[in-house]
């Protein structure tokens, strides 16, 4: 596949970066993944922004308009084939002479993108639809969650526990029971039609995938929509669990902990806002 790396395109095999490179050695960086569908990008605004925020917030000065990732990612999709396609950005701080844990100012930022293959636009009817079996584990990972760090060890041992234990994905909460998202993913619940998730602090990465859900949810529809402390008590006992990702869009989440959620199939509120989301989602 043709990859970008420091302003080149390039084969992913002619693609050298240098073992001193913070982001190989610290896990110091930033990325993204953003879907594209016969080369129409979802949600991209949002995605560079995020991007750009967790690039201010960790203070790596990269100073890549909108417009040239917009460009980068347009040629991606141009240059390698494939109609579902997710689009990886990764920044890190670039390669040191000493290793040393303190911010180095004089180094270059490393840039590299590349797209991967992914499975079709998920659709909404219940029979068709990619449903999800989840784990539940306290979460131990650290403080600063609201950074899309490319440090995700975190992450992927608790997706591993949940794969471990044959499921898709593992939901997570706090020392005090409180649900905060999943290992990849948001967190949605349904309760006597009300549609819940976490509020947005540093124990979650902000999806575009909530938001865009949100934004769908206030603008086209008269869902009662909560953002508010869920319990782990409470997830167990919902009507509807859902997980939200870039390339899941809302997934359905038919067994927790091996105990089905309500009749272990795509619930009528999912397979409602699966469809508005299907419907609008190009719109942000
Ligand atoms: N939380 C975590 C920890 C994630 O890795 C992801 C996927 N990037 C999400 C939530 C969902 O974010 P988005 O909707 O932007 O894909």
């Amino acid at each position: 596949s043709t990859v970008y790396l420091n302003g080149d395109y390039l084969a992913a095999a002619d693609a050298k970066i240098s073992p001193m490179d913070r982001g190989f050695l610290f896990g110091d960086g930033i990325y993204e993944v953003i879907p594209a569908y016969q080369g129409k990008m979802l949600g991209f605004n949002a995605h560079i922004e995020r991007m750009n925020n967790g690039l201010n917030e960790i203070e790596i000065k990269l100073g890549y308009s909108t417009d040239k990732w917009r460009e980068i990612c347009q040629q991606l999709c141009e240059k390698n084939h494939g109609d579902n396609l997710g689009i990886y950005l990764h920044v890190s701080r670039g390669a040191d002479t000493k290793r040393a844990h303190a911010y180095p100012t004089d180094i270059t930022p490393t840039v590299f993108a590349y797209v991967f293959e992914i499975p079709p636009q998920p659709v909404s009817d219940i029979e068709h639809a990619t449903t999800y079996t989840v784990s539940l584990e306290q979460d131990k990972r650290w403080q600063r969650c609201h950074i899309k760090s490319t440090a995700l060890l975190g992450n992927v041992i608790h997706y591993q526990q949940g794969a471990a234990a044959g499921n898709k994905e593992t939901i997570l909460y706090n020392r005090i029971d409180e649900i905060t998202e999943a290992s990849s993913s948001n967190v949605f619940i349904v309760k006597e039609g009300v549609i819940s998730t976490p509020p947005l602090d540093n124990q979650i990465l902000p999806g575009i995938t909530r938001w865009l859900i949100l934004n769908i949810l206030h603008s086209h529809s008269d869902f009662k929509v909560q953002q508010r402390v869920i319990s782990k008590t409470e997830l167990l006992d919902a009507d509807e669990v859902w997980i939200t990702s870039a390339t899941k869009e809302v997934g359905a989440v038919v067994k927790v902990n091996g105990k089905l959620v309500g009749d272990g199939k795509p619930g009528k509120v999912w397979q409602q806002v699966q469809s508005l989301f299907t419907k609008h989602k190009f719109d942000y």
